[in-house]
């Protein structure tokens, strides 16, 4: 649903939970909007406005293209959206029930964007709710998923709080990367942040982001990773890393690093299951070679200097 504000060009999404998302998750955006006409089809299942040629399967630049987000999420709980285009006058209302709309849309009160409302999740299927950790625990997921996303997309306000109550994470629009690590992490790490970008035309990928200095470790690994703009993971690359940093950092500690790698779209497998966040692509073990070099380079660069300050 983040990914649906993001691709309605929002500039300010605010995400609200209740019991940990069990009882409401909502998120509002100021998007561009669900035209009236096309309540009856957004959760249809394969109803995308996103795919408007075979070739765009090809080219990929959205983050949804199936359409299953909306779908999917009708089925297993209750589905209301408010949404205003500039075009119309007023809001519309509607509720969802396995894909299909609820009699017709009903004029509300609105602001442009789109209000996607999901209450009592899995209320009818009971072994999947079960399967679900505490409130507390999948709050904190929503945390790590909401923080990660603003800090890719530090020109986008984000925030995130229980209902009632204040919120927990909250990001001014147009920030920056940094100074979103700073809010949603620590100032621990963000003052001791060194930035990379590299692009490389042979293996046709680009790389940017942030990593943490050989001053700064921790118990634990942060490793956000976004391949084209999707958080994903991948086991490989942060082993690699990893592996990068146990040469300067004391045993058993580990940095933070945020990287977005762009790939070519045609070279990541597209058929990936959504809900599976492991992620696979072409060449893949020489890009991850590139990359954890290009990393340990500029390591090694921002340790002579940080030596030279200290000196000085
Ligand atoms: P997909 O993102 O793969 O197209 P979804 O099920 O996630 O499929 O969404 C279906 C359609 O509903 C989208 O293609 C889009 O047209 C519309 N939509 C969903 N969420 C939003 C939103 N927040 N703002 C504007 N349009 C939206
Ligand atoms: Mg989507």
């Amino acid at each position: 649903m983040i990914e649906n504000s993001l691709d309605a060009h929002s500039t300010n999404i605010q995400i609200t939970v209740k019991n940990g998302g069990l009882k409401l998750l909502q998120i509002q955006d100021n998007g561009t909007g669900i035209r009236k006409d096309d309540f009856a089809i957004v959760c249809e299942r394969f109803t995308t406005s996103k795919l408007r040629e075979f070739d765009d399967l090809q080219n990929i630049a959205t983050y949804g293209f199936r359409g299953e987000a909306l779908a999917s999420i009708s089925h297993i709980a209750h589905l209301t959206i408010v949404s205003k285009t500039c075009n119309e006058l007023c809001a519309y209302k509607a509720h969802f029930v396995d894909g299909k709309l609820q009699g017709a849309p009903l004029p509300t009160a609105g602001n442009q964007g789109t209000i996607v409302t999901v209450e009592d999740l899995f209320f009818n299927m009971s072994v999947r709710k079960k399967a679900l950790r505490s409130p507390a625990e999948e709050y904190q997921k929503i945390s790590e998923v909401v923080g990660k996303y603003a800090i890719h997309n530090s020109k986008v306000g984000f925030g995130l709080r229980k209902s009632n109550e204040n919120n927990d994470i909250r990001t001014p629009p147009d920030s920056t990367c940094v100074e979103n690590i700073r809010i949603v992490y620590s100032n621990t790490i963000a003052r001791e942040l060194v930035d990379f970008e590299l692009e490389n035309d042979i293996l046709k990928f680009k790389a940017r982001g942030y990593m943490t200095n050989v001053n700064y470790s921790s118990k634990k690994f942060t490793f956000l990773l976004f391949i084209n703009n999707r958080l994903v993971d991948c086991n490989n690359l942060k082993k690699c890393i990893d592996q990068v940093y146990a040469t300067y950092l004391p045993k058993n500690s580990h940095p933070f690093v945020y990287l977005s790698l762009e790939l070519d779209p045609v070279s990541v497998d597209v058929n990936v299951h959504p809900t599976k966040h492991e992620v696979h692509f072409l060449n893949e073990d020489q890009i991850v070679e590139a990359v954890c070099g290009a990393l340990e380079t500029r390591l090694l660069k921002s340790n002579n200097s940080r030596v030279y300050y200290t000196q000085a």
